[in-house]
């Protein structure tokens, strides 16, 4: 077994690391005491700067202006630009809009394609995925109460949805609805694409989380979509192929959550150790003398490196054999990924004391913005319940 990284994603992730260091760690104390949308312009420069640098995009395929990385490669720039909250946005491969890009290419007509992916492609405009309600339980997609009825040349959509990431400034959603309320369950949704200026479509407000309400990307929407008309070529893809392309577009998503959240995980790892070895506790000692203190270190260094190479080779399954035969590896490092970083995260807090909790340091809102980590695409319960069964499915009754 080779673990080597090739010449090419060594000189590659140098680059991007040395870019988050030098163009995106120093911007991090505005965002974090003013808000996202002090850096905004700041951050446009930058997203200039890596286009310059040919680092645009490093998940997408060449032919749409990518590095047309593998996932396995893509993981690795990944973790780099997790190491700061502003990494991937400043790649262009942040939740959401990588993820509807994908999509966009795979059942995208070339009219949607032209109007919604090439401005997001570019960074011009910005998406928002919405399909997770109030009234229902998002574990559960195939069970919700928003609906499209076709009226003529139109779709007519009403429903309410929360949590639409990036809502607050994006062009355009990316909505599931029942359109086929009497076919078998996993038929009847499909995502339709909605300008967000479409008239009836209502952002109530961004919905505060963790004590933080966020806002322009950096925030999650509660969206009312009142008598919503769009012309039935916005629909994605075939009439009632909603789960399958939100199943199609959550396995590479996983992927791309727990390779950033190795980001995470490096980035306080660091702050925890550079802490730990200039805080005094008394005139000739520092916290990094202290044992509990190198225990801490240790486990940590030993649980990143473990959670590190699971999800890699997650990766590298995907990209040998495709994200459904890799569901069992994509579950476990969903939750298991997941857990190990607020583990991580919760050290660097203590070890840093009171400093650990303000925003003066990204600790805070890696605790504050990362939880939901364990929440979103697929709670821990429901990934390790559905790896547990393809793994018991292994064993046949004779083998007891
Ligand atoms: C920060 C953040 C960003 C998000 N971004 C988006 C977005 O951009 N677009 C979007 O559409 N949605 C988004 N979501 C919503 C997210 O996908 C849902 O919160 C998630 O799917 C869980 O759904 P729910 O909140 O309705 O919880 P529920 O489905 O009601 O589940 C509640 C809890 O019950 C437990 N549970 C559920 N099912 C089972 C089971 N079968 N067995 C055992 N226990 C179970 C789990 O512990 C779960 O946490 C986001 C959420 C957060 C927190």
């Amino acid at each position: 077994m080779d673990f080597s990284i090739s010449d090419r994603m060594q000189q590659v992730t140098r680059r991007v690391r040395a870019f988050v260091d030098e163009e995106l760690i120093p911007l991090e104390r505005d965002y974090l005491t003013q808000g996202f949308r002090v850096v905004l312009d700041a951050l446009r420069e930058k997203r200039a700067k890596v286009k310059q640098e040919g680092l645009w995009l490093p998940q997408i395929h060449k032919e749409y202006g990518g590095m047309g990385l593998s996932t396995l490669e893509h993981g690795l720039v990944s973790a780099e630009l997790g190491r700061s909250p502003l990494g991937h946005y400043t790649f262009n491969c942040q939740a959401p809009d990588a993820g509807n890009m994908e999509i966009l290419i795979k059942y995208g007509t070339d009219e949607q394609k032209e109007r919604f992916l090439t401005p997001l492609l570019a960074g011009d405009i910005r998406s928002c995925f919405s399909m997770t309600e109030p009234d229902y339980p998002g574990s559960n997609p195939v069970w919700m109460g928003t609906t499209a009825v076709r009226d003529g040349n139109e779709w007519v959509i009403n429903g309410t949805k929360w949590f639409s990431t990036g809502a607050d400034g994006a062009s355009f959603a990316i909505v599931m609805a029942i359109t086929n309320p009497d076919a078998p369950k996993h038929l009847r949704a499909s995502q339709i694409l909605v300008p967000i200026d479409t008239p009836g479509v209502c952002i109530e407000e961004n919905t505060p989380s963790m004590g933080w309400r966020g806002e322009d990307w950096a925030s999650h929407s509660r969206i009312r979509y009142e008598n919503v008309r769009v012309p039935v070529d916005n629909i994605l893809g075939p009439d009632g192929a909603g789960f399958l392309i939100a199943q199609d577009r959550l396995g590479p998503g996983r992927i791309h959550h727990c390779m950033r959240w190795m980001g995470v995980c490096e980035r306080s790892f660091e702050l925890m150790c550079r802490y730990a070895l200039q805080r005094r506790v008394t005139p000739d000692h520092t916290l990094a003398d202290q044992q509990i203190v190198r225990a801490w270190i240790a486990e940590s260094r030993a649980e990143i490196n473990a959670a590190r190479l699971a999800v890699l080779h997650a990766a590298w399954c995907i990209d040998q054999c495709g994200p459904k035969e890799a569901r069992v590896e994509i579950s476990l490092i969903k939750f298991h990924a997941a857990n190990t970083m607020m583990r991580v995260i919760d050290r660097a807090i203590q070890v840093h004391g009171g400093l650990g909790t303000t925003d003066y340091t990204p600790l805070a809102l890696f605790f504050r913005n990362e939880r939901a980590g364990r929440i979103y695409d697929g709670p821990d319960e429901v990934h390790k319940l559905s790896a547990a069964k393809r793994i018991l499915a292994q064993f046949t009754e004779a083998d007891v």
